[in-house]
């Protein structure tokens, strides 16, 4: 295990984009439940992963860079010696907030712990804060030497800052779920390994719990998959504003804050895993129904087309529903270099470019003088899209048609998605035809708003559909996106990422 970064929890530390957590109450090291079901979703970050136990009285945590490392069979007790206990939480992380030099990226892995006056507690966390200054201004004054990594710091040290006032748990979680603006999926264990999850009031991140068959296991997920590979049955998905916790008799559910439910629609697109499930629908399927739906709103394109493929592997399933509703062939003839394995959007700008071309293989002969439908997920910068586009290109694509799933991205994402201003999206500074010249395509077709929403299966109010309509679900993402569309209207050079822009808007 190269430069790994374990031993006795400290106090602060980290945010994520992915989380899992379990207890056993049959005295089964939870260790494996952990492992495997956090291995499912690293899909959600690349950029670091960890494990945080809970044994005796102790934390035990274990952190690193990059992917969750694969654990050689002559290993396997070593890893159970330093993550002993029956219950525990453990997260993938891509930044979304806070820096992300390697140096930061290292501070800011997660699960955190944070500590104060004999009471302590670890969570791991998914999403995004969006009101940091006024909630670092009131740790600062609890906690002189407060250092933020990342926003799990911001809810850990909140949560204990309530604990403090009220030393109970579940009137702690109900004034974070008050005064926290933004989106936190949350698993995490107390001083005396209470185990816990709780969802923000507007549910923006998923996350779901389940059962082993024995019931003597019980965990939370950030999606279906990491319940599906520990063999787990689905119970049911934490509720916007609910927090919930576990004891030998199960779950025990408490709804603290009525929100107004705005899951993120991107998640259906491009971030969730496409065997996932919400709301007993999988993300494939409603992918397959995008496919359909582009070719409703398409029909010359379709007519005029010879073949459907796919940008691999968020464009599949849309591609199949291209298929079915078309006739076209799907024509596999882009392939995926299966060990080369970073998501394009979560690379820095500066990999990304390489990487996309060296991920993609496209089989000229395929092409070779055919109009070609091609299905994406989504256009973010552009740049992914106009590699792949080139390529088509060079092996003798005729036409090249783009189908993107997500509608057309024209704002920020202030709640976990790493598209943090006006600047880098293609989308708001070009509308379709512009981009298709952009990225030198033939035409792209985005789906509608609309359709993308019936196909989710959610009504239009239900989900955030912030990035594409501009209309924020809390109140000071809504006040920072103004400013900040403002500020970019009249040329102003954007400040960078969230946590930076509210301090930029500050100033303003
Ligand atoms: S702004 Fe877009 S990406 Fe962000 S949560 Fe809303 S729908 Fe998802």
């Amino acid at each position: 295990m190269r430069g790994f970064l374990f031993g006795a929890c400290r106090s602060g530390i980290q945010i994520g984009c992915g989380v899992f957590g379990a207890i056993n109450f049959e005295k089964q090291p939870v260790f494996p439940y952990i492992y495997w079901g956090m291995r499912a979703q690293n899909h959600r970050g690349h950029q670091s992963h960890g494990f945080l136990t809970y044994d005796n009285g102790k934390f035990h945590i274990y952190r690193n860079l990059d992917l969750i490392p694969k654990i050689k069979t002559n290993a396997i007790q070593e890893w159970f010696g330093r993550l002993p206990g029956q219950v525990g939480i453990a997260n993938v992380r891509y930044t979304t907030s806070g820096k992300c030099d390697e140096k930061s990226l290292i501070k800011g892995t997660q699960p955190v712990t944070a500590s104060k006056n004999g009471l302590k507690l670890a969570i791991s966390f998914n999403g995004n804060v969006v009101n940091t200054f006024q909630l670092k201004k009131e740790i600062c004054q609890k906690f002189p030497s407060f250092s933020y990594e990342c926003d799990a710091d911001l809810i850990s040290h909140k949560m204990l800052i309530e604990l403090m006032r009220s030393n109970d748990l579940a009137s702690a979680v109900e004034t974070c779920m008050q005064e926290i603006e933004g989106a936190f999926s949350v698993v995490g264990i107390t001083k005396d390994g209470e185990f816990f999850a709780f969802r923000d009031p507007n549910g923006v991140r998923p996350l779901c719990a389940g059962h082993s068959e024995n019931q003597a296991t019980y965990a939370f997920s950030s999606e279906t998959v990491g319940l599906d590979i520990n063999s787990f049955k689905r119970d049911f998905e934490v509720e916007p504003g609910e927090f919930v916790t576990v004891s030998k008799n199960g779950f025990h559910r408490e709804q603290l804050a009525n929100g107004h439910r705005a899951s993120c629609a991107f998640e259906f697109a491009y971030f969730a895993r496409p065997d996932s499930c919400f709301d007993d629908r999988y993300v494939y399927e409603v992918r397959e129904e995008f496919g359909r739906n582009l070719v409703k709103e398409n029909s010359t394109i379709v007519k005029n087309a010879d073949i459907v493929i796919s940008v691999p592997e968020t464009g599949d399933d849309a591609a199949m529903g291209v298929h079915e509703a078309s006739g076209l062939r799907w024509e596999r003839a882009s392939r995926r270099h299966r060990y080369v394995t970073e998501r394009a959007f979560i690379l820095l700008n500066k990999e990304r470019h390489a990487t996309i071309d060296k991920k993609v293989n496209i089989l000229a002969s395929k092409i070779k003088g055919k109009h070609v439908i091609i299905t994406e997920d989504s256009i973010v910068r552009g740049d992914t899209t106009k590699v792949v586009i080139e390529k088509l290109r060079k092996m003798g694509a005729k036409k090249v048609y783009l189908f993107v799933t997500f509608p057309r991205i024209i704002g920020p994402c202030f709640y976990g998605i790493d598209m943090a201003t006006y600047g880098q999206l293609i989308g708001s500074k070009h509308n379709a035809e512009e981009i298709a010249h952009v990225i030198g395509a033939d035409a792209v077709c985005y789906q509608s708003i609309e359709n993308l929403v019936k196909a989710t299966g959610f009504t239009r109010d239900q989900l955030c559909l912030a990035c594409v309509t501009g209309k924020y679900p809390t109140p000071l993402a809504q006040k920072i996106a103004d400013e900040m569309k403002k500020r970019f209207m009249e040329g102003y050079e954007e400040a960078g990422r969230l946590y930076e822009i509210e301090e930029a808007i500050q100033k303003a």
